[in-house]
């Protein structure tokens, strides 16, 4: 895939707690993340810009089960659960979007709570495309808000991952996504100009 300058990368809450180890951790977390790096080193080196958020939360969460919400604790603002993954390298140049930081307010998409569809409207990006955790939660419904705003989305199938808190929740998010409107593609894809976009490869 040719990476344009108004294209951008969305790593979704590639975070420690997400991830084997962490609080709600996701199997292939750490896969992931590592994914996710080439990605942002292939964005990087063309020019295009990343967008990585970030579950940012205060210790007394309306999402934590403490405070009568469906998860246990995790990504406490300023602790090692709420940083990034170490094998999700991302470039200097990469934006950190920090959402949920609203005590009483949870946020299963990117673009909640925080201000990364300004960014995103306000950079002129036409294109995105997506990877990072959790497929059945915060990818999926980050994917429903970008195509709901008019942006082309991709998503990588094999840079996401889901909770599966019911099985196959993962399949049929990515059934949904697919359903609403983006692209399914691979990491090889993207690297290797195999999945054509649009205004690339059709008339
Ligand atoms: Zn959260």
């Amino acid at each position: 895939m040719k990476i344009l300058p108004t294209d951008a990368l969305l790593v979704i809450d590639l975070q420690n707690d997400f991830c084997p180890g962490g609080s709600v951790a996701i199997g292939g977390g750490a896969i992931v993340a590592a994914q996710m790096a080439k990605a942002a080193a292939y964005f990087a080196g063309a020019g295009a810009q990343i967008y990585a958020t970030q579950d940012w939360h205060p210790e007394e969460h309306a999402s934590f089960r403490t405070q009568g919400g469906p998860w246990p604790p995790h990504c406490i603002e300023n602790t090692t659960g709420a940083e990034f993954h170490p094998a999700l390298q991302l470039p200097d140049t990469a934006i950190i979007v920090k959402k949920g930081s609203t005590p009483n307010k949870d946020a299963y998409s990117g673009f909640i709570d925080c201000n990364l569809e300004e960014q995103l409207v306000a950079a002129g990006i036409q294109r995105v495309v997506i990877g990072g955790l959790a497929t059945d939660y915060v990818v999926l419904n980050t994917v429903i808000d970008t195509l709901d705003i008019g942006l082309e989305t991709y998503v990588l199938a094999d840079a996401i991952d889901a909770m599966d808190i019911e099985p196959n929740d993962g399949l049929r998010a990515l059934h949904l996504m697919q359903t609403t409107g983006a692209h399914i593609i691979t990491i090889a894809e993207l690297l290797t100009g195999d999945a054509l976009s649009p205004s690339e490869g059709r008339e």
